[in-house]
């Protein structure tokens, strides 16, 4: 059995060795490593993949969640929720542009926005909604859309964790995770479903005059060259790195199909055990598996966390602490009882190694490790 791996990304790189090669070392060549070719290249193939009319290449997924704030006019002491348990990105960037986060719970079953607490939630001074697709599937976006119209709040969604998720309407149309909102935003950290070798992240938009204005802000605010009009941002995608997403854009849905046949050996295995919960699947949404988490309801979970460990199979706690309760997110607004889910979650979560390129005898060991210590 190879070693396991929580992500394997050498293995993955092997099978598309060749073409990103030769991809990269043309832009060496070109020598256009900013702005170059590759860039409108995967910029448009993106647009086609998700459907979508603007998609803003920049720098990573966490200024794709500060542009897309800084290019809704959200200014200081406007309110956005989003989600108490998901990573800091999302809450950071609302932070740090003095906008105020109102943190909510979660499901325990989806791990994701919980709608009636979303609804709790709304003041006058709410602007925002920042449902993140936590772990690979969408959020409720049918019941967040709903809420927002209502109220006439903007809706960002962090896609970072699922891009290539398709959600389903009610009404049976589809679209994919990251374009129903006002604006969506990704990541393209190596670990993420659509990976580059270093650090990329986008913006996408229907929104024609929100695309304008994301364009110049992404730019220093120049929407003609030395003329600033707006406070802007440097946040590019470079070439190199557009290079490698243009090259593995059109094995994204292969890639969460790998995903999700890893995910459904865990599920059939675990099924049975009482001591286990598995990740549900929405009605509304495919899964695309950014992770695949587990709840151990027998209080063992961080037993099992080293006994895997010992096992040298890799896992990790996604995530230990809720983000009402870090040290830079804490506020006397907020109310324990209104956690209650993510409280409970931050003990019993463990996510188990989840990429391309697991192998059956290696998910055999790792189920069969976990179920005779769970018991
Ligand atoms: C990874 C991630 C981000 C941030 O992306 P970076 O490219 O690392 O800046 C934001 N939100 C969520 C939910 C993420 O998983």
């Amino acid at each position: 059995m190879k070693k396991i791996q929580m992500v394997d990304l050498p293995g993955q790189y092997k099978h598309i060795k060749e073409t990103v090669d030769a991809s990269i070392f043309e832009v060496l060549n070109s020598a256009a490593y900013i702005n170059g070719p590759y860039v409108k290249e995967f910029q448009a193939d993106l647009e086609k993949y998700l459907n979508v009319k603007h998609v803003i290449p920049c720098a990573n997924g966490t200024d794709a969640l500060q542009i897309a704030m800084m290019g809704l006019g959200l200014e200081q002491g406007d309110e956005v929720i989003t989600a108490d348990f998901t990573f800091a990105a999302t809450v950071e960037v609302i932070g740090l542009l003095k906008l105020t986060p109102v943190l909510v719970d979660v499901e325990a079953a989806t791990f994701n926005m919980d709608i009636a607490a979303l609804k709790k939630a709304i003041t006058p001074k709410t602007k925002a909604i920042v449902p993140v697709h936590l772990f690979g599937q969408c959020a409720n976006m049918e019941a967040v859309m709903e809420v927002a119209n209502e109220h006439n709040l903007f809706v960002i969604e962090d896609n970072a964790q699922a891009i290539g998720a398709d959600y389903k309407f009610s009404d049976g149309t589809t679209k994919k995770s990251g374009t129903i909102g006002n604006v969506g935003t990704t990541s393209f950290f190596p670990s993420k479903n659509l990976g580059c070798y270093g650090d990329g992240g986008a913006i996408f938009t229907n929104d024609d005059d929100l695309a304008h204005t994301l364009r110049g802000i992404v730019n220093h605010g120049m929407y003609k060259r030395y003329y600033h009009d707006v406070v802007g941002v440097n946040s590019r995608l470079d070439s190199i790195q557009a290079a490698v997403l243009k090259t593995k854009l059109p094995l994204l849905d292969g890639y969460c199909d790998a995903r999700r046949k890893a995910a459904d050996y865990y599920s059939t295995a675990f099924a049975s055990n009482s001591n286990i919960i598995t990740p549900v699947t929405s009605d509304f949404s495919t899964h695309v598996f950014h992770q695949y988490t587990l709840q151990i309801t027998n209080g063992k979970r961080n037993e099992l966390h080293q006994h895997l460990l010992d096992n040298n199979i890799p896992n990790a706690i996604y995530y230990p602490v809720p983000l009402h309760a870090q040290k830079a997110y804490k506020d006397e607004r907020y109310n324990e009882d209104d956690f209650t889910v993510t409280n409970q979650l931050i003990d019993t979560v463990i996510s188990l190694p989840m990429h391309t390129e697991l192998e059956e005898d290696q998910l055999e060991f790792i189920t069969k490790t976990i179920l005779q210590f769970v018991g």
